[in-house]
């Protein structure tokens, strides 16, 4: 065993052996994989090996189309056979809504280069015999889905990189990681210590037990499923000779389902509504290559339904049943990338599908270690989208969630309950008074809509126009021509300062830093010139900043700031995190309301657009910041939390007089998208450049900062991709409004073709338009450019927008 190595990859499943596969390919080849027993002995090889390309998030889609190409290569490379059967698979719609689901999901896959297909239930049954076709209104195939042999593919990996000059460790037990002083790592295993530059977690069912070797509590949880496989049945036989191939696999939403031909028999799996947790405490490291006892009972609800969809198999003698554990992250997605303040470690781990998403995520991985990028839209995958928020506790109730709601659609207007409230705010329950409707994000609730008094406040869920249409088309009626107020706490907020901060920031930052007393709004980019954050900067000093930013993207951003703070430097960066929240007063009669709270002139002379300054308002010590994302006149007013409660009664009372309303997450999105704002996860991502996304006003020239030999580059060869604005006519008879992730087709020479996607949309209430932005080729984002945008298998017509539909020059925010 070596003794120093450049990187060490604990756990040999698939994903760990996917790492160590990409890291080689990368051309790091000094590097290790260490395994306690056999590769693939978690839960890689009782996995049922299914594959699939389709995932909510198309980012993660596209990685899984990656894994599944990839597998025909490692199979030759490694001489490994990996048994790759691809038959396709349908997915079965029950309903109208989940037929509407996969119609925005062949959609997608249009831009992603996916060939699916709608089918009618008849059609599925043609292909697919077994099913009865009365439990079913349509299908979507998906000729790139299939099988293999979950070990092989992990032997296949292993191989591969053996060949280009890694080492792999079995029987060998990672007990404990200690980190140097220069960040160096020490390996402790039961067979010897191994130094190295950096670690990856990919310990499986024993991730969270890993993290745990250096104090880190990671949102994973295992999970026991169960599948069962049948003995040889002759229905089988016969439709392998008729149909001349192997059934295609089978995802039924209806009973949670998946089935597949295994053999000359049937495999079927379910994720069952009465889900148990696999060691929700600690993983014993005692837990070999076993399985956990079957519990038909827990699974016989859907059995239930399977008999009826299928019903050879109500019929059918059942060979085997496998009940093994797997993990989850709370949203059922990969936690994957390096960890916030750790230096040289890295996660990749909670891959629930490691078959569908071991490639992708070993790839993104090893792009990320070798040039700090992942080089691709991780942004569904990265650890960080969790905070310390997730707790074991949260953890345990989300991921049975997800668990027993699998392959059950969240509609774009859903919130899930569980875990729920998690973190409020002191106004919470002012607010609930008021009849907020909540969502929740970043594990704290934040108001979407105020339901009418007397009224029940609950949303229907639905793709198209949402009963809370007309209530919030009125909270936007009063900002635009009153004044409205809301809470703002759900951004992230940052304090820097010390010496050396404002240097440090302007080296980061695409704008100038504001003068002390102003606001800047900047972008930052990563070395390649791509966005990885956006921010409004609000300078109280002169090395001293608050940041306000996405709060999605907290420890992402943070772990940005904290990995580029100079060495030795004085300067401190905080995350305020829920010490600091705040409420937004918004509209023309803003300032007339906040100035009957304070002695302060707020006189656009006294207190102009983009001023930041602190003000007592009643008695209450504030910093307020004169913008708001609605685009009105307006204000941010930011208070330690013991002074929240009084500040909303103090507004609400100053705002009565003049026909002050509520308004919530809901109307600040349409009021935005009028206004043509951007936002970050949405417009702005770091697979867009700023000029692609259009934030030349974040842009100057007159400093050095990280990305601007990129962009330079960019502006010399101009953009490829260009952000547009476009306005688009919904289906009359059933209106549904842009959500974002729709293609964009555009008439060119060779006819209609998909050129883009939609990353936002809204319908705007005040100027009555449905809206979208989305990204085209930068040459078709012409004004007379005919445009159309898909909205649930509907192509709708689209008209390209030159300015905002709102106040394009801004004056009502600076008035
Ligand atoms: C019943 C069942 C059916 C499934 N069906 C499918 C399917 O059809 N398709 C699909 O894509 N996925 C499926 N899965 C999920 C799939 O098995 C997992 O996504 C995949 O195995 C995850 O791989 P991994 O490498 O992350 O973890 P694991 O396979 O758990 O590997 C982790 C490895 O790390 C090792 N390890 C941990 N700690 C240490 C340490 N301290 N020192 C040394 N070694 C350590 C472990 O021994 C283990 O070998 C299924 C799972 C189950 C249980």
């Amino acid at each position: 065993m070596k003794s120093e190595t450049q990187v060490v990859v604990i756990g040999g499943g698939v994903v760990g052996a996917s790492v160590l596969y990409h890291l080689t390919e990368a051309g790091w080849t000094d590097v290790v994989l260490v395994e306690r027993k056999e590769l693939s002995a978690g839960s890689t090889w009782h996995s049922a090996g299914g594959m699939h390309t389709l995932n909510g998030d198309p980012n993660v889609s596209k990685l899984q189309q990656y894994t599944i190409e990839l597998y025909r290569t490692i199979e030759a490379r490694s001489g490994q056979a990996c048994s790759i059967h691809l038959p396709g698979g349908l997915m079965l719609a029950d309903d109208r809504e989940r037929l509407d689901w996969l119609r925005m999901a062949q959609a997608r896959g249009r831009y992603l280069g996916m060939d699916l297909e709608i089918i009618s239930a008849a059609e599925a049954k043609a292909m697919f015999p077994l099913l009865d076709d009365q439990y079913f209104v349509g299908a979507l195939f998906d000729p790139v889905e299939g099988h293999l042999d979950p070990s092989g593919v992990t032997n296949a990996y292993a191989i591969c990189a053996r060949q280009a000059g890694a080492e792999i460790y079995r029987h060998t037990w990672v007990q404990d990681l200690r980190q140097q002083a220069d960040g160096t790592w020490d390996v402790i295993t039961d067979k010897g210590e191994i130094h190295t530059e950096h670690i990856v977690n990919a310990g499986g069912l024993w991730a969270r037990e890993v993290g745990r070797m250096i104090g880190l509590e990671l949102p994973v949880l295992g999970m026991e499923h169960m599948y069962l496989v049948t003995e040889d049945l002759p229905e089988v036989a016969e439709l392998n000779a008729q149909l001349g191939h192997e059934l295609p696999m089978a995802l039924d939403f209806a009973g949670e389902i998946y089935i597949r031909q295994e053999g000359g028999g049937m495999l079927l799996g379910t994720y069952e509504q009465a889900c148990v947790p696999w060691s929700p405490q600690t993983a014993p490291w005692s837990f070999d290559m076993e399985l956990l006892a079957p519990d038909l009972d827990r699974i016989a609800p859907s059995l239930e339904i399977a008999f009826k969809h299928y019903p050879v198999m109500a019929t059918a003698g059942i060979k085997t049943i496998v009940n093994g554990p797997f993990t989850f992250a709370p949203d059922g997605n990969p936690l994957v990338g390096p960890i916030r303040g750790v230096r040289n470690c890295w996660v990749a781990c909670a891959v629930m599908a490691g078959l569908s998403q071991g490639g992708g995520v070993g790839l993104a991985l090893a792009n990320w270690m070798t040039t700090g990028d992942p080089q691709l839209d991780i942004w569904g995958m990265d650890v960080a989208r969790f905070g310390d928020w997730a707790t074991l506790g949260y953890t345990n109730v989300k991921v049975r969630e997800n668990y027993s709601r699998r392959f059950r659609i969240t509609f774009p207007n859903e919130e899930l309950a569980a875990g729920r409230p998690l973190h409020t705010t002191p106004v919470y329950d002012r607010l609930t008074e008021h009849n907020a409707v909540w969502g929740a994000g970043f594990g704290l609730e934040h108001p979407l809509w105020f339901q009418r008094p007397g009224e029940e406040p609950v949303e229907e869920v639905t793709f198209r126009r949402p009963d809370a249409f007309p209530v919030v088309a009125e909270e936007c009626r009063a900002v635009r021509e009153r004044v409205g107020l809301t809470e703002c706490s759900n951004f992230a907020k940052y304090r820097v300062r010390g010496p050396g901060t404002a240097e440090w920031l302007q080296g980061l930052f695409t704008n100038r830093l504001p003068k002390v007393g102003r606001i800047a709004l900047t972008a930052m980019l990563n070395p390649e010139g791509r966005i990885v954050g956006e921010f409004s900067v609000a300078r109280v000093g002169d090395d001293d900043v608050f940041l306000f930013g996405s709060q999605a993207a907290e420890v992402h951003h943070s772990r940005w700031f904290l990995d580029h703070r100079p060495p030795d430097s004085a300067i401190s960066f905080e995350v305020l995190a829920l010490s600091l929240v705040g409420l937004s007063v918004a509209g023309p009669r803003a300032r007339d309301v906040l100035q009957s709270a304070t002695t302060t002139s707020l006189a656009t002379a006294d207190f102009p657009f983009m001023s930041f300054r602190r003000v007592e308002l009643g008695m209450v010590p504030a910093w307020v910041g004169r913008m708001t994302y609605t685009g009105d006149l307006g204000y941010e007013i930011w208070v330690a939390p013991e002074h929240q409660r009084a500040l909303f009664d103090l507004l609400w009372q100053a705002g009565r007089p003049h026909g002050m309303s509520l308004f919530g997450f809901r109307a600040l999105m349409s009021l935005r998208m009028e206004k043509r704002f951007g936002t970050w996860f949405r417009e702005y991502r770091p697979i867009y450049t700023p000029l692609e996304a259009g934030m030349d006003r974040y842009l100057r020239f007159d400093h050095d900062f990280v990305g601007r030999a990129a962009v330079d580059a960019e502006r010399e060869r101009g953009p490829e991709r260009a952000l547009v604005y476009l306005a688009v006519d919904p289906d009359p008879d059933e209106p549904a409004d842009v959500i974002g992730d729709e293609p964009i087709w555009h008439r060119g020479d060779d006819g209609w073709q998909v050129v883009g996607w939609v990353t936002s949309g809204a319908y705007a209430h005040h100027s009555a338009v449905s809206l979208a932005l989305g990204y085209v080729p930068a040459d078709l984002a012409v004004a007379e450019a005919a445009f159309e945008v898909e909205i649930i298998g509907q192509r709708r017509p689209a008209r390209l927008l030159t300015e905002a539909v709102f106040d394009p020059a801004g004056e009502r925010m600076r008035a």
